[in-house]
């Protein structure tokens, strides 16, 4: 296999410890990534921004930032890259995991390279979803993720129900179209056009008020709504 036909796409990986991150990056070069490496969480924050990785795997103890905060700051920013965080003990798991940092995966030091590239191709699959169809969503200040059920505005998470979550989704696949009450009760709650339109008007009324200044949903009199084209 040439390097050309076996690209997989930028690894940044943010070590501080040398040993591991040889062994690391050779395993990832030679299964096809491009890897960059970066000793520091400052740095591995400046570089997930500036060199748009197609994963981060991301040490917790580093030298300035931690790994999790680096996390949450990608976050907060509506960068969903995949992170996978390198834990140095069983009982980080239960922290990170608790944190709600929005971590797709860890691995345990000590750790098999082989195994930590197997869960970069892993989340390198989740993230790429069925047929590409999985990708966030951005109008506006609004960001919506249909692989992790996520929705920011302005950068800051919000917490929707299913329903309204669901409600946004079918919105903002098609920004510009106008959804009338009807299109919107059969294609989001999968009812009959005639079981009423009322709950739309409530579900879309709840989303705006939760998406605060940042919502992107039009009222368009007479026919329904539309998010921003
Ligand atoms: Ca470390």
């Amino acid at each position: 296999m040439t390097a050309e036909t076996s690209y997989r796409g930028l690894v940044l990986v943010v070590e501080d410890e040398p040993a591991i991150a040889d062994l690391v990056r050779l395993y990832l070069t030679r299964d096809g990534f491009g890897v960059q490496m970066e000793r520091d969480g400052e740095a591995g924050l400046s570089a997930a921004r500036r060199l748009r990785p197609v994963v981060c795997v991301l040490d917790i103890a580093l030298p300035g930032l931690p790994g999790t905060e680096i996390c949450r700051r990608l976050r907060e920013a509506g960068d969903w890259t995949p992170v996978i965080f390198l834990t140095a003990r069983d009982d980080e798991v239960d922290r990170i995991v608790g944190l709600e940092l929005g971590a797709d995966d860890y691995v345990t030091k000590p750790f098999s390279p082989r195994e930590l590239v197997a869960r970069v191709r892993a989340v390198l699959r989740r993230a790429a979803g069925p047929d590409g169809a999985e990708q966030p969503r951005v109008v506006g200040a609004v960001t919506l993720d249909p692989a992790r059920r996520t929705v920011t505005a302005a950068g800051a998470p919000v917490q929707l129900t299913s329903t309204e979550f669901d409600l946004l989704a079918h919105l903002m696949a098609r920004p510009g179209r106008v959804f009338s009450r009807e299109e919107l009760l059969a294609g989001v709650w999968g009812y009959a056009a005639h079981a009423g339109t009322r709950t739309v008007d409530v579900h879309v009324a709840q989303v705006r008020a939760k998406l605060g200044p940042a919502s992107v949903i039009r009222t368009h009199r007479g026919v329904g709504y539309a998010v921003d084209a």
